[in-house]
């Protein structure tokens, strides 16, 4: 039996539970946590730090896909002597599409994401958010190989796409104090104002919980997710998948869910 994990790769829809399993396996095995929403804030706040407000728009070019050269890049903001300029240019170049609302490409997400993991030595950790493309995968896949880094194993954390919909539709958050609401199992006062003591606020739904969003994240599980699963399961990686769903939620049955889709118990 295997207890020992340097890399594990936390899959599922977005909205399937995944949070909960991840922190059984940080706290379990005493991996990190390296999710692509922490890597892109931290490369982002990097490069704000800088308080640069001009263009980016002069440093890609759009008509070739490409940005100017590094060396160029920092000469122009001015940190060609800074420690951190190689994590500014990432934050810029992440920022470039993040500000227009544009995807960011997958080769950014993989320069990004290789950045990140080597700060930590490559491990041990478990992946969240990455990879989620096949182009993203093959990527992973040619770094594990080169840096000799295993890929244990993926837990998969499997729900429905119809369960998924109905908590996303019906979460509301209170803004003030982050309370999470349900309107069915967990209401809002007159489905509408906080209920913590001394709180009250004004409770809102995500910008992230609509109906279309969700969908369209779903949508991108099917199509892009889950080849990216196969990919890996082709080549040896095991998938263990864990029910997002629990007949009873406590932290205790979730890690004995996560243990058990392990087979560690
Ligand atoms: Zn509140």
């Amino acid at each position: 039996m295997k207890t020992k994990y340097e890399t594990i790769l936390v899959m599922g829809k977005s909205g399937a539970g995944k949070q909960p399993r991840i922190n059984v396996l940080v706290e379990e095995f005493g991996l990190k946590q390296l999710s692509t929403g922490d890597i892109f804030r931290t490369y982002l706040r990097c490069f704000n730090a800088l308080d640069y407000t001009d263009d980016l728009k002069p440093f890609y070019n759009e008509s070739d896909g490409r940005f100017l050269e590094e060396s160029e890049i920092k000469e122009r903001l001015g940190i060609s002597n800074e420690n951190n300029a190689d994590d500014m240019v990432l934050g810029l170049k992440a920022k470039y599409f993040i500000d227009q609302g544009k995807f960011v490409p997958d080769s950014l997400t993989n320069s990004l994401f290789e950045s990140a993991f080597l700060d930590m030595d490559y491990g041990p950790a478990v992946l969240d958010g990455y990879p989620r493309t096949i182009e993203q995968t093959s990527f992973l896949w040619e770094l594990a190989k080169r840096r000799d880094i295993p890929l244990d194993a993926i837990l998969l954390v499997d729900n429905d796409d119809e369960l998924i919909k109905a908590r996303c539709v019906g979460r509301r958050i209170c803004p003030n104090c982050g309370e999470v609401y349900h309107l069915e199992h967990k209401p809002p006062r007159n489905n509408r104002y906080c209920t913590v003591e001394s709180c009250s606020g004004e409770t809102i739904q995500r910008s992230d919980d609509t109906l279309e969003k969700i969908q369209s994240r779903l949508q991108e599980f099917h199509t892009k997710v889950r080849p990216a699963m196969e990919f890996l399961k082709a080549r040896g990686i095991p998938i263990y998948t864990v029910s997002g769903n629990l007949p009873e939620f406590t932290p205790e049955t979730v890690k004995a869910s996560v243990f058990k889709s392990m087979h560690l118990s």
